[in-house]
């Protein structure tokens, strides 16, 4: 099986069959950053480029070591050291880098539906890497394969996000992606952060912080995103953190296997007190681990599973 589009732009093209088929892959390629040479020969001869016109750590980092320990050849770019610079145009600067016949494109961008003008422009595979307050797919996924390894499935399960929902695009591919899989929703933040009409994309809205996180097998903190944000959304810190903190008390409220996760990066002290953030519930870096190997099951599916490898075969050395 492999996936219909040539590119992964977000969570609402996919199929629940075609997320599925990411997850697995990804668990194929797991152990590949468990081992003291941390590499197979999959992609090689492959280029990869990554191309960030907003900052990044962890997805930069993990596109790149997704890539390199598949072996492919990987090129980042970023906005500030390019000629987006001197004030070449988004689409100048995608068909230059087509020119150099690159496999897949990584692209984050702060505009929403950035990435699916390039798709359209380009042969190489376009992957969303995160566009404006649209959609983040691999967070999407990589969080769905991190609460499915920890609880052994995605239906069913009371997974509560909380924070500032409306600037997120954690937020809508997580949404997404747990309503197609079966899991049940339920959102909390001050008002003004929430974004409307969630409802109809399937979110149970609770009045409370502690309403919504009573029983929750998950629960999903989102950063505050001052960056975003023009104007006051909430009164002060001390009164976000009072309503919407995830404290020790709070994580009490959840079932008691109840999981902790936060995309990154943190505000300690707004949104999650630290002694949650690095208790014993937290998966936050997990969430870190699982990316790298998510990633890779991407890249793989995208470039056709080819270096002498069937679509069906699990990807050759991924399990020594
Ligand atoms: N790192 C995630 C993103 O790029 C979440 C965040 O920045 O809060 O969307």
């Amino acid at each position: 099986m492999k996936l219909a589009s040539k590119d992964l732009l977000d969570i609402e093209s996919l199929s629940p069959g075609e997320i599925e088929l990411i997850l697995d892959t990804a668990t194929s390629f797991k152990d590949v950053s468990e081992r003291t040479i941390k590499k197979v020969p999959t992609l090689r001869g492959r280029t990869v480029i990554n191309l960030f016109f907003e900052p990044s750590t962890r997805t930069r980092v993990s596109f790149e070591l997704a890539g390199k320990r598949l072996s492919a050849d990987t090129i980042n770019v970023s906005a500030s050291g390019s000629s987006v610079s001197k004030g070449e145009t988004l689409l100048d600067t995608v068909r230059n880098l087509q020119a150099m016949s690159p496999d897949v494109i990584v692209m984050r961008h702060g505009s929403s539906g950035a990435p699916h003008a390039v798709a359209k422009r380009v042969d190489a595979a376009v992957v969303n890497a995160g566009d404006g307050m649209h959609e983040h797919p691999t967070q999407g996924l990589l969080d769905a394969y991190t609460i499915r390894e920890a609880k052994k499935r995605l239906s069913g399960l009371k997974v509560v996000i909380v924070g500032d929902l409306l600037h997120s695009r954690v937020f809508r591919s997580n949404l997404r992606l747990l309503t197609k899989m079966g899991a049940h929703v339920i959102i909390t933040g001050p008002p003004t952060l929430i974004p409307p009409h969630v409802a109809k994309l399937g979110a149970e809205v609770a009045p409370t912080m502690d309403d919504a996180i009573a029983n929750a097998d998950v629960v999903m903190m989102l950063r505050v995103q001052k960056e975003r944000m023009e104007g006051a959304f909430f009164p002060s810190v001390r009164e976000y953190f009072r309503l919407y903190a995830l404290t020790v008390a709070r994580v009490e409220r959840a079932k008691p296997d109840a999981i902790i996760m936060h995309p990154g990066p943190l505000n300690r002290g707004l949104e999650i007190d630290s002694s949650v953030a690095d208790g014993p519930y937290s998966l936050i870096l997990d969430q870190v681990t699982n990316g790298v190997a998510v990633r890779m099951a991407v890249l793989y599916l995208l470039t056709g599973g080819h270096g002498g490898l069937g679509q069906d075969k699990p990807p050759e050395g991924a399990r020594a």
